[in-house]
């Protein structure tokens, strides 16, 4: 290999190495490393048949792993000290429990329905991205094992596959039913770009954003919020609702240029009305971000992530106290193109777009005012877009 990836040159190799040798399992054959994403635009739209723009972070999910004779699998990690999973690859793979080996059996079992070969195998796992933190360690956890697995073994398949066997491990093995973003985003990112998934048919393309000048910063407000009244599947089964009275398949279908019409409608609840206008505009702003970005317009495409911010603040209405303060604060301030919440909502963090010689001071300016009003560390970090999941033989 040419030059080393952010990812290989982590100092979390040691740890991983050191976790490998200390659970008694020999050499590595091979590791691995998958990174966290984030969404940049395109919120609350996958299951409106809208477009994403995730980007990879800087924070991964690493694996050590080595052949085994037999059909045993066996698995550490730094993120759960102390457990050692193991099982037996069979062709009746099931989930047990909440253990986090559920992922790893998901892809396991994917692999042999799909004709693949997996041989028993020791691995140890340590992360960079917070364990359910809605960064996507999950999903990151999922590809790296997938990644693996096929190459320790010489074998092959597409990306988007792999994307897709990912999903499905985590739709049947861990009973989160996910659109394809996540594994997508983990998987296909490239360097210096964000990826844009057409949620229709899982059509992608990369969408570039390369700038020294210019950074990601991930604001986690390290709260949540999570809605007993099942506040996602409340939304989304109103925009489904929505979309039907309006005669469409999604509301990707309604025209952005007769939406004040559309709203007119009078079969739509006023809900539903708030639901579609953000759907709608949503859409396009993700189309035009790109646009922006392409054009290195940054300051326009920050104005896009201001707007989607009100739209999911108070349309959508899936914002919160700490991730409104978050935005307020951000938005105003020398260097900051523009800022939003990002992912479900109701807590998880905050997405900035903000000139590299200002990061620094809004960093200190955010840990300092959030602490101030809410009593809590916020946890700060800036990226840019990484590649996607990729090893390398030891
Ligand atoms: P997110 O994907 O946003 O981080 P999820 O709840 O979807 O949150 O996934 C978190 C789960 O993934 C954890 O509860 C654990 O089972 C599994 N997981 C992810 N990373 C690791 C890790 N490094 N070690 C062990 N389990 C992990
Ligand atoms: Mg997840």
């Amino acid at each position: 290999m040419s030059t080393a990836t952010p990812a290989q040159q982590e100092i979390a190799l040691e740890e991983l190495k050191s976790l490998f040798s200390d659970a008694d399992f020999g050499q590595p054959e091979i590791f691995g490393a998958a990174p966290g994403r984030v969404n940049v635009i395109g919120e609350h739209i996958d299951y409106n048949g809208g477009l994403v723009l995730p980007a990879a972070i800087d924070k991964w999910v690493h694996v050590a792993l080595a052949r085994r004779e037999d059909k045993k699998v066996r698995l550490v990690s730094a993120q759960a000290p102390g457990q050692l999973v193991e099982f037996e690859i069979t062709d009746s793979l099931a989930p047990e429990g909440k253990s986090w080996g559920n992922y790893v059996k998901g892809v396991i079992a994917g692999l042999l329905k799909a004709g693949f070969e997996v041989p028993g195998f020791d691995a140890a796992v340590t992360s960079t991205v917070p364990v359910g933190g809605g960064l996507s360690s999950s999903a990151a956890l999922e590809a790296v094992f997938g990644s693996v697995l096929l190459s320790v073994t010489g074998q092959e398949m597409t990306k988007l596959d792999l994307a897709r066997l990912c999903q499905k491990a985590e739709h049947d093995f861990a009973g989160v039913p996910c659109g394809l973003m996540d594994q997508a985003a983990v998987i296909l990112c490239e360097e210096g770009k964000l990826l844009l998934l057409d949620c229709v048919d899982d059509s992608f393309q990369q969408a570039k954003f390369e700038d020294p000048n210019w950074s990601l910063l991930i604001i986690n407000s390290c709260v949540s919020h999570e809605l007993s009244d099942g506040g996602y599947a409340v939304r989304r089964d109103g925009c489904h609702d929505a979309a039907r009275l309006l005669g469409v398949g999604t509301l990707r279908e309604v025209d952005p240029a007769k939406l004040e019409a559309t709203l007119a409608d009078p079969r739509l609840t006023p809900d539903m009305v708030r639901y579609v206008r953000h759907a709608v505009t949503e859409i396009e702003r993700t189309k035009l971000a790109v646009a922006a970005l392409d054009r290195k317009d940054y300051l326009e495409a920050g104005k896009l992530l201001n707007e989607s911010h009100a739209s999911l603040r108070d349309d959508y209405k899936v914002s919160c106290p700490e991730l409104d303060f978050i935005a307020d604060l951000a938005q105003g301030q020398e260097g900051v193109a523009g800022c939003r919440m990002t992912g479900g909502g109701f807590g998880g963090s905050a997405i900035a777009l903000v000139r590299r010689e200002s990061v620094e001071a809004l960093t200190a300016l955010i840990e300092g005012q959030y602490k101030a009003e809410f009593g809590i560390e916020a946890k700060i970090f800036e990226t840019r877009p990484m590649g996607g999941t990729h090893c390398w033989m030891a």
